[in-house]
């Protein structure tokens, strides 16, 4: 296993380090007795700080061509790039993930700086109409400062989907990291911020305080956040006495809905792929197993199969499968999910190996369960998980698996799963989501160019996408004269 040395991370305000009084440590979900390092504990007046640099650098850098920011962002996606060798270790270690899941995040991280270069020349373009009476021109400006705020599950792209798309259509950015993930991603947004003009890129450190702080501050003109839906609405709370415009990526209970002319021996690989990566905290994992009845004992059945197979230990163990959970919190409630489902009369299959049983204690690790004899009311089914146990339910008519896998606050992902593409896309086009895979449910579903997020409580606004997410980063400024 690599060994690292303790970082201490400070705030980043106008490209300068601003040390605080307070510092918080971030220690190792896998090894709980090691700190990883320690992290600069911010106020509203730090806050108030980065907001007001940023602010101040949005006055300039607004002025700067679509085509010098594009270049600027590439070269920020260099250094990306270039970090990633030196940091991912550093990521698993604050966060929990394996290896190729740290290396997912900065590859998808990188994706989409790219794809919103190759995208923000032809966006911005203002359009100019004119006939014999008047002559007008719709024109893009960028908001001001955007306070992007994210969680710890995948820290790099998530930060990327807000700072790519701000930046190139000339936004300046204060970035709240999440206290249980914030070193790898902070280091990388530190050196990003010296290819660009000083205030172009802030970081601020805390939790709900400095979050909120940043939420309510005037300066700030739009609110990129990724979070749990209790928070969300906190967040959308305070962003309406200023009318900030506000993009939401919240929770998730995603169901997959297995239609019965599957082959099931080559469906469940995949569908795996979906459920437990991450040790299934992915906001759009699959949270809801829906079968239909006839097949639910060999589709349990192969499914436990292939689960029993998985290995968890520490991410930098590279036999490991998954890691274990990120935080506490985390850990005890789904901890305490499992045990209310036993009680409640469900078959709870334990499966899988540990890697280190006498470490098992040290860090946040649970083995993969599979749930069955839950109805749609069961907790497990109707809330959002977030960890590596997941529910499978019988269905009996296609009719009444769409109400079920409706019958959620959630609208985030989905999948469909059939032999026949066309019924299939029949069965996902009645899918209330943001987005319907077929055949496919983890991040290989995923497409840069296609809009990603939710519905119902699941969240506002789109990220990924073009023409979408960029005008969530402008205002349209129309200008008509009549001749
Ligand atoms: P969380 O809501 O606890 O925290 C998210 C961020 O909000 C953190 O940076 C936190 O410090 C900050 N925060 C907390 N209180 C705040 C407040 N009052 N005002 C402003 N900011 C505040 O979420 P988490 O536990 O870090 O992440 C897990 C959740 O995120 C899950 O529900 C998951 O589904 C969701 N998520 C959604 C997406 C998506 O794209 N829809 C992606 C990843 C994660």
């Amino acid at each position: 296993m690599e060994t690292l040395v303790k970082s201490r991370v400070n705030l980043l305000i106008n490209n300068q380090e601003v040390l605080t009084q307070n510092y918080f440590e971030v220690r190792d979900p896998g090894k709980l007795n090691e700190v990883i390092g320690e992290v600069a504990l911010g106020t509203s007046e730090d806050v108030n700080n980065a907001v007001k640099a940023a602010h101040s650098a949005f006055l300039s850098w607004k002025n700067v061509s679509v085509q010098e920011r594009v270049r600027l962002v590439l070269s920020a996606a260099k250094v990306l790039e270039d970090s990633m060798s030196e940091l991912k270790h550093l990521l698993v270690k604050e966060h929990g993930g394996v290896l190729w899941e740290a290396e997912t995040d900065f590859y998808l991280g990188n994706g989409v700086l790219n794809y919103y270069a190759s995208v923000a020349e032809s966006y911005m373009k203002s359009e100019q109409i004119e006939d014999k009476t008047s002559w007008i021109s719709i024109e893009k400006v960028p908001k001001g400062v955007v306070g992007a705020i994210v969680p710890w599950n995948m820290p790099i792209i998530l930060t990327m989907m807000k700072l790519a798309p701000a930046l190139v259509t000339g936004n300046t950015i204060v970035i709240k990291p999440s206290p249980t993930a914030p070193i790898a991603l902070s280091i990388l947004l530190k050196n990003m911020a010296r290819v660009l003009p000083d205030g172009v890129i802030n970081v601020i450190h805390g939790d709900a305080e400095v979050g909120s702080a940043l939420t309510q501050h005037p300066l700030v003109k739009k609110i990129a956040f990724t979070g749990g839906t209790e928070t969300g609405k906190a967040v959308a709370t305070n962003a309406a006495n200023s009318f900030k415009s506000v993009t939401l990526e919240l929770g998730g209970n995603d169901p997959a809905i297995i239609l019965d002319d599957v082959k099931v021996e080559n469906i469940i690989p995949k569908l795996l792929k979906g459920v437990y990566t991450r040790s299934g905290q992915i906001c759009f994992a699959v949270k809801r197993i829906y079968v239909q009845e006839n097949m639910l004992d060999k589709f349990y059945n192969t499914f436990c199969e292939f689960v029993d197979e998985y290995k968890v230990g520490h991410g930098l163990d590279q036999e490991a499968s998954f890691g274990p959970l990120n935080n506490k919190k985390q850990y005890e409630f789904v901890n305490n999910l499992i045990e209310k489902e036993k009680q409640s009369g469900a078959t709870i299959r334990k499966l899988g190996k540990k890697l280190d049983p006498d470490g098992w204690k040290d860090g946040y690790y649970i083995l993969p369960h599979v749930v069955k004899d839950v109805t749609q009311s069961s907790s497990i089914v109707s809330c959002e998980q977030f960890g590596p146990v997941i529910p499978i339910i019988p269905y009996k008519t296609v009719d009444g698996v769409i109400k079920m896998a409706n019958d959620s606050e959630y609208g985030l992902g989905s999948s469909v799963w059939s032999s026949d593409v066309d019924n299939a896309l029949k069965v996902a086009r009645q899918v209330e989501a943001g987005s319907t895979f077929i055949n496919t449910h983890s991040f290989d579903s995923l497409s840069l160019g296609m809009p990603f997020g939710g519905v119902k409580n699941s969240g506002i606004g789109r990220e990924l996408g073009d023409e979408l997410t960029l005008s969530a980063y402008v205002n349209y400024h129309s200008i008509r004269y009549l001749k």
